[in-house]
Parts: C-alpha cells; sequence; structure tokens
C-alpha cells in the first residue's frame, strides 16, 4: 500500500465524470488499499478515486465505524434533511455548511465483485452524499450555503473533512 497525492480544487480532474469500474482487477484493489491509507494518512472520513487523480467510480469512508469500501455506488433512496459543516480534504483548511439528505440508502460492489446495499443516517449519509457527488465532478462548495470559512482547530472540536 501507499498513499497517494490528494488533488485539491484547482485541479481540473477533480470537475470531470468519472467512468463505472468495468473488471475488479489488481489496480481497482491496489486504488482501494491505497485510497484508505491515504484517507487515514490525512484524517479524512471519505475520499474518492478523482481526489487521488483516478476518474473511476470508487469511494471510500470510514465515519468512525470500520472502512466502507464503495465500487460504482448508487443513491437508490434519500430521505429527511440536516445542516452542518462540511469539508474537503480537497479543499484544504475549509468548511461550510451543507445542507443533505438524513438518511440514505445507497447500492454498490465490494471488492469481491458483489452487490450489496447499505445504509446512512447522519454523519455516513452525509459522507454517501459528499463522495458519490465527487464521482460526478461536484464539490461541496458549489452547494454551500454562505460563505467558506476558515476551520480553526480547536482540541475541543472534532472537524471531518471528506
Ligand atoms: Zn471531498
Amino acid at each position: 500500500m501507499a498513499t497517494r497525492i490528494i488533488r485539491t480544487y484547482e485541479d481540473d480532474i477533480l470537475r470531470k465524470k468519472c467512468k463505472p469500474v468495468g473488471e475488479i482487477n489488481e489496480r481497482i484493489i491496489t486504488l482501494l488499499d491505497d485510497m484508505a491509507e491515504t484517507m487515514y494518512a490525512a484524517n479524512g472520513v471519505g475520499l474518492a478515486a478523482p481526489q487521488v487523480g483516478t476518474l473511476r467510480r470508487v469511494v471510500v469512508i470510514d465515519v468512525g465505524n470500520g472502512l466502507i469500501e464503495l465500487i460504482n455506488p448508487v443513491i437508490l433512496e434519500s430521505s429527511g434533511m440536516q445542516e452542518g459543516n462540511e469539508g474537503c480534504l480537497s479543499v484544504p483548511g475549509k468548511q461550510g455548511v451543507v445542507t443533505r439528505p438524513d438518511h440514505v440508502r445507497v447500492e454498490a460492489l465490494n471488492r469481491d465483485g458483489e452487490k450489496f446495499i447499505i445504509e446512512g443516517e447522519g454523519l455516513l449519509a452525509r459522507a454517501f452524499c459528499h463522495e458519490i457527488d465527487h464521482l460526478d465532478g461536484i464539490l461541496y462548495t458549489d452547494l454551500v450555503e454562505g460563505e467558506l470559512e476558515d476551520i480553526e482547530y480547536d482540541e475541543d472540536e472534532e472537524v471531518t473533512e471528506e
């Protein structure tokens, strides 16, 4: 495994639409492993493949309950509403308020090519939406309400970046 360089907002690759994964080969497995390592090294809660320069529909998420790997994820259902601060590893040091569904249901493939359905609430629902948006070239800064703010790192406050 290796960490990869995280692309930042001025990089055009973050604005492109990712292609679905066809065959889950060695390259995709290595990509998943490297993305998880990169996310953990950056203290993020999620990472999408275009953030490491690969235009494939691959996402990793860990909001504190273990690693979730999603290949070709699709949001099947969403409900409720939550408003909260969001950040992104590709927009370092910034955060902004984004309204997201509070509950989402996602279908994806795992690394063995098996289809599964996973549900998320709260922060996990937010992470699913944020990361799947990345696969379509959408950044949270497109959706932010009001101004982006500088993150003030406070010992008592946990900041999540995706
Ligand atoms: Zn992001």
